[in-house]
């Protein structure tokens, strides 16, 4: 069931990882969501892709309220073009 775009799998998962790890390279949190008002777990939404890094957004999973976003500065790829 991949019908997620942005939920893409990091190919470079260590082979000893336990579920929590996996979890944990998903970005699985939770956030304060003011609408629900309470800790809900939160999807992240690519919005930007911009040279210096791809900007996400965390929304709710529940009522879809934007809860937080995140520059993610994966400037590897980047780098290497720009040389
Ligand atoms: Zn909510």
């Amino acid at each position: 069931m991949r019908n997620d775009p942005f939920g893409f799998v990091p190919p470079s998962a260590p082979p000893s990882s336990e579920r929590q790890a996996d979890f944990d390279q998903f970005e699985a949190m939770e956030l304060y969501c003011p609408k629900c008002r309470q800790a809900v777990p939160v999807r992240k939404f690519l919005l930007l892709i911009l040279p210096d890094g791809d900007k996400y957004e965390y929304r709710c999973q529940y009522c879809g309220t934007k809860v937080g976003d995140k520059m993610d500065k994966s400037g590897q790829y980047y780098g290497v073009l720009r040389r």
